[in-house]
């Protein structure tokens, strides 16, 4: 959760400007005094204080107990600014306040919020994901316990048939094989998993006593990626699987992402719906896929640039990232185009979901120089088991989201099977 805090009674920036913070997830606190804000900070963690540019000559004394706090928070605090004008004495000004953004009033709600993004330090970091693989469980069990207390996420299997599974259930980051078990080798199980395509760029450890090189050449030429040497200290294991993890989650990430939004990109998001499919069948659930395309899209370029309409994307999708669940999965498409995988919710209850999305996104006022515009989106949706598979699915809601643009835009159709 992400917190602003402005002065009791300064509605300077409007207070539709700090409703569309709301819609984004942003709490924004009234203080009336700087020790509230130390307060505040102490209590939840880290906040942002929007201040009037013009408070900086007339309360010079809040500035300066603003500044000793600054000091004192370090990142914790973060100030911006804003001014209804924008010339170099007011922004020095800011600067000297130890202000880290500024803004021109009227506030571009979407820029505003890609600053307090930036601002705030990134999102947590979710616990790496490890599948431990090995015949003795008693090994199995000590190892994940280490990498627990690490504070990382690992899951196990003493069962090589369990692994494939595994995998597609919790989308681990590694996976550390022991080399010799009864059913199979580590070196077949290896092999065995790189036969599936999603799985081709997972890094795969031996953990192994091995330590003849011709042999472990022989493990790796199989699709393992390198070994390391049974026994080994705690220390080292979370050591090695930790910088492992790490570089697999960057290399993922930017093969996985769209640039612009930071989402799943198409091949990923079509990936993804395969094995959220997978597991509504395993676990006798429900899913619903949908479909979202910008309205009249084209005019937003025509009439505001490129350059703007980039920005409406990007707040598309931060809005969609922030106001679903974490099981959620979101997508961009390419151009305006944005998918959402919904585990677990009927199509009933996604197009209410959507609806309410959809709401908020046409509420949203984007601002060119003195230009208000805002801007709706259609969607189409579809929900299994009423359709099987991915391909389905996805054909289903395009046909959805082609009958809400026929019917007029800015709604949600849903796809009801055939007869
Ligand atoms: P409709 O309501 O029928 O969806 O109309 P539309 O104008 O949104 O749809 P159309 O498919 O005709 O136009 C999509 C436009 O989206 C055309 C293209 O210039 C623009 N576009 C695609 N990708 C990007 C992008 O990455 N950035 C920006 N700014 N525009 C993009
Ligand atoms: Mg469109
Ligand atoms: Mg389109």
């Amino acid at each position: 959760m992400k917190n602003v805090f402005i002065r009791a009674g300064d509605r300077g920036m409007g207070s539709e400007l700090l409703e569309q913070l709301r819609i984004f997830g942003i709490t924004v606190h009234e203080i009336e005094a700087a020790d509230e804000v130390a307060r505040l900070v102490s209590a939840m963690g880290a906040g942002l204080l929007l201040s009037d540019c013009a408070r900086i000559d007339r309360e010079p004394a809040f500035m300066a107990e603003l500044r000793r706090l600054k000091g004192e928070l370090g990142s914790s605090l973060r100030l911006v600014f804003y001014a209804d004008r924008d010339d170099f004495d007011t922004r020095l000004k800011a600067v000297r306040s130890g202000g880290e953004a500024f803004f021109q009033l009227p506030v571009d709600a979407p820029r505003l919020i890609d600053r307090i993004d930036a601002l705030f330090d990134r999102r947590e970091i979710p616990p790496y994901r490890v599948l431990l693989v090995d015949d003795d469980p008693e090994q199995l069990e000590y190892n994940a316990l280490i990498l627990r207390q690490a504070g990382m996420a690992p899951s196990i299997a003493s069962d090589p048939a369990r692994v494939i599974p595994l995998l597609i259930e919790t989308r681990p980051e590694i996976v550390l094989l022991d080399m010799y078990m009864p059913s199979c080798s580590g070196s077949e199980l290896a092999a065995l998993i790189r036969q599936n395509e999603a799985f081709s760029g997972l890094p795969i450890v031996y953990l192994s006593v091995e330590r003849d090189l011709e042999r472990q050449m022989g493990a790796l030429v199989q699709g393992g990626d390198e070994f390391l040497e049974k026994p080994i200290k705690p220390e080292h294991l979370v050591a090695s699987v930790a910088i492992r993890a790490e570089r697999s989650r960057t290399t993922r990430f930017y093969m996985e992402r769209d640039p612009l939004t930071g989402l799943l990109n198409h091949t990923n998001l079509a990936e993804r719906l395969g094995t959220e499919i997978l597991r509504a069948r395993r676990t006798g659930s429900v899913l619903s896929f949908a479909k979202i395309d910008i309205d009249n899209f084209k005019s937003v370029n025509e009439e505001f640039g490129h350059f703007t309409g980039d920005r409406v994307l990007r707040s598309l999708g931060r809005l969609l990232e922030e106001r679903l669940r974490r099981t959620d999965v979101v997508g961009r498409f390419g151009g305006e185009e944005f998918g959402v995988i919904l585990p677990g919710t009927d199509g009933r209850a996604a197009a209410r979901l959507v609806d309410e999305l959809r709401g908020n996104f046409g509420r949203l006022l984007h601002r060119v120089d003195d230009r208000e515009f805002s801007v709706t989106f259609s969607c189409g949706l579809a929900a299994y088991p009423e359709f099987l598979s991915a391909a389905e699915l996805g054909e289903a809601a395009a046909r959805a989201l082609g009958r809400a643009k026929s019917e007029g835009r800015d709604r949600s159709v849903v796809e009801a099977p055939r007869a």
